[in-house]
């Protein structure tokens, strides 16, 4: 059993974090991932039904905090009403004791009227922050920011400072609602990227048309689609023909022609054209919906600098405050001037720079908007911790065939060494045992067979036909045994021959034990690879190299062409994964695919990247990183952007811990005031959030760089 919340007024990452480590601590549930940016909780249970998990929820998350409002996702709007009127009498309070707070200091009042004014602005503007750490401590929350604020002012207010006292609440106030705002905005542009799934589709019944919703159409349906309109779901044109615009899903800029018999993508948007659809997925299936799914699972994989912040905001938070109880009651004692209210003051404001929210919140959204500026570009990054494998990594290891070359083979020659069988015929049996493989190979020849012809495979011909991956198939073809693939298959089953020399691919044919034949086929290194891997080498990555299951020659052929460190050819899939050892460098490995045949190496190397993920749910399945087209300058464009996320990241941390230290430091020495404090705490807060934000800006302009050099 799994469901899945919204919650709202969760105050600070930290609350999230606490929150969910009670909850997976709560007996009956089994896993917990509470991600604080989007606010989605998901809870498992294996034990519990759905309604006593839900009651469960909801109860331990009211003990913890009253405050929080649980929501199913999909009703978000009545929330939102309640935030908005919610918002409007904050920022009236906020008005109201700002301006009272100015008058105060500029008219002079009574003595005893301006502490009743301070009082009323005072308990104006915490009466929220005070009833929530009150019900935190009655919960045995002690520690937490409003906790600390609280005690902070109500020590200023004691020690006789009031304007301070109001203001750090004040300001406090503003800071966290500029920070709501903040985080909110770089949730919805994060998530843009759900504007892409439409709302409906134009099914086509008995000729005629009418709008449904997507949940209403079937694989098999047909649905028409009209200019300017969004793909609802994955299909094959039927008739008709468009321009299609993909940029949003595959980060592919030029539009693309599409006509009868083209498959479409569920995202794109047909810029111009009308075409008739026949639905090939339905609505949880469609690839827009695995987008949107895996950009929204990314979060909840956090990374190693989450983790690592979470613990630190653990032991920093005590440590400070211990700090202040020393100095304000111990360091008067030993101290020549003994001046208590002093003391407290230095201590109070150590309480306020005590919040480790700065570091708690903009950490984990930097990783955030990093993962969303590459879904905007295609490039799907399925955690923060693979985003942080990136940045880390120094060697990048290439597959052959439909990553480096385009994997559209075509056949360059055929040859009969049977003196009695024609080259159609040799084609034939090729092309019959290929008919049961989904390799890039099997299917050009399949497709050249039935373009030579006009004829299709007749399945009732062959027998017992097995795929061994990265070599070939053997099968009962026409009664006879044929071995269909490269020189190691056929040596591997005792057939002698000589092998043929050539610097494209060699598809072998032996009938009965005897070679017969054989077909050369070709492929195209895809134009922008020496680009993409000279533009990754820019990005500092020290190693480049290619492990193939193709031929010594062809290989070589490849390496020269686009520029690698170094090659390893005839690799069979767990060769591969083997040969890994050999390429670890210190730094972390990273290996791109196509899917085929690399599903062990990519869920065994600590970044794995599928190309063209769409199609291949393999590769989806097994890999880290899902680019989703074919274009190889998504890399560098990754590379660039996880680096920056990691630049972003650390100058968060040091930004933030090192203004806290030189006003606590400031704090001692008798040098900082409140109105200083409090900017060490929310203001940097509000800065390091706006810092992460620009993960989600910076790439624009390399990006331009990169496609201007494709074409
Ligand atoms: P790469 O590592 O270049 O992507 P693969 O591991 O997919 O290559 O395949 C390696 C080699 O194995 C191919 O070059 C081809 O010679 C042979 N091979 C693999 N699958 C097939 C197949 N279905 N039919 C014929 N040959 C195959
Ligand atoms: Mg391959």
């Amino acid at each position: 059993m799994k469901i899945e919340y919204k919650l709202g007024r969760v105050h600070c990452a930290g609350c999230a974090q606490s929150l969910e480590e009670i909850l997976s601590s709560t007996d009956g549930i089994s896993n917990v991932s509470l991600d604080f940016i989007s606010s989605n909780l998901v809870v498992e249970s294996n034990s519990l039904g759905k309604k006593e998990l839900s009651d469960l929820i909801e109860k331990t998350i009211h003990k913890f905090d009253r405050n929080i409002t649980i929501s199913d996702p999909h009703k978000e709007e009545k929330l939102e009403k309640k935030d908005k009127i919610k918002n409007i009498i904050n920022y009236s309070i906020i008005a109201l004791t700002a301006v009272m707070l100015v008058l105060l200091n500029v008219i002079s009042f009574h003595h005893s009227a301006s502490l009743i004014l301070f009082i009323v602005c005072y308990a104006l503007i915490s009466y929220n922050v005070l009833l929530s750490a009150f019900f935190n401590i009655i919960h045995g929350k002690m520690l937490d920011e409003t906790f600390l604020m609280s005690i902070a002012s109500i020590g200023a207010f004691v020690i006789g400072e009031y304007t301070e006292a109001v203001a750090v609440m004040l300001l406090y106030n503003i800071g966290e609602i500029l920070q709501n705002r903040a985080v909110k905005k770089s949730e919805k542009e994060i998530k843009s990227i759900k504007k892409l799934k439409a709302t409906f589709a134009n099914l086509v019944l008995d000729n005629t048309e009418m709008q449904v919703t997507l949940d209403k159409v079937t694989v098999g349906d047909t649905i028409s689609i009209k200019h300017g309109e969004k793909v609802p779901l994955d299909g094959k044109i039927i008739s008709g023909n468009a321009y299609l615009s993909t940029a949003a899903i595959t980060g592919e800029s030029a539009e693309q022609f599409v006509k009868a018999g083209d498959d479409i993508l569920s995202g794109s948007i047909v810029t111009s054209g009308n075409i008739l659809v026949e639905v090939t997925s339905n609505e949880q299936n469609s690839t827009v919906t695995r987008i949107i799914e895996l950009v929204e699972k990314a979060s909840l994989n956090k990374s190693k600098t989450e983790k690592f912040i979470a613990k630190f905001a653990k032991w920093y938070t005590p440590i400070v405050v211990a700090l202040a109880g020393i100095i304000a009651f111990v360091v008067p004692i030993f101290s020549l001037y003994q001046d208590f209210a002093l003391w407290a003051y230095r201590a109070l404001l150590f309480l306020v720079v005590s919040c480790p929210c700065a570091l708690v919140i903009s950490v984990p959204l930097s990783f955030f908007a990093g993962i969303g500026a590459s879904a905007r570009h295609g490039i799907m990054i399925k955690g923060a911790n693979f985003m942080e494998a990136l940045w880390n990594t120094d060697t990048f290891i290439f597959d052959k065939t439909g990553t480096l070359s385009e994997g559209n083979f075509s056949v360059k020659n055929i040859v009969s060494i049977d003196k009695e069988k024609s080259e159609d015929e040799i084609l034939e049996l090729i092309a019959y045992a290929e008919n049961f493989s989904n390799h890039r190979i099997a299917k050009s020849i399949v497709k050249e067979y039935n373009k030579r012809t006009q004829k299709d495979i007749n399945i009732a011909w062959i027998e017992g036909a097995k795929e061994i991956p990265g070599e070939g198939i053997v099968a009962c073809i026409f009664g006879i045994d044929s071995i269909v693939g490269n020189a190691k298959l056929l040596k591997e089953n005792g057939v002698s021959f000589n092998e043929i020399d050539s610097p494209h691919t060699i598809i072998y044919l032996a009938e009965n034990g005897k070679l017969t034949g054989y077909v050369e086929i070709e492929d195209k290194i895809k134009s922008g690879a020496k680009d993409a891997l000279l533009a990754l080498k820019k990005l500092g990555i020290k190693q480049i190299s290619m492990f193939t299951g193709d031929n010594e020659k062809t290989a070589k052929y490849v390496a020269e062409n686009v520029g690698l460190d170094c090659y390893h050819a005839g690799l069979l899939p767990e060769d591969k994964v083997n040969k890994l050892k050999e390429h670890q460098k210190g730094g972390n490995l990273a290996f791109v695919g196509d899917g085929i045949n690399d599903a062990p190496i990519l869920s065994t190397v600590d970044v794995g990247i599928a190309m063209g993920g769409i199609g291949s749910d393999i590769a989806i399945e097994s890999s880290d990183i899902v680019l989703m087209d074919d274009n190889l300058s998504r890399l560098p464009l990754a590379v660039s952007i996880a680096k920056r996320t990691k630049a972003i990241v650390y100058e968060n941390i040091i930004f933030s811990i090192g203004i806290k230290l030189l006003v606590l430091v400031l704090s001692v020495l008798g040098l900082a005031n409140m109105w200083l404090a409090v900017f060490a705490d929310v203001g940097v807060t509000l800065i390091a959030i706006l810092n992460s934000i620009r993960v989600l800006f910076v790439n624009k302009k390399y990006k331009q760089k990169l496609d201007k050099r494709q074409k």
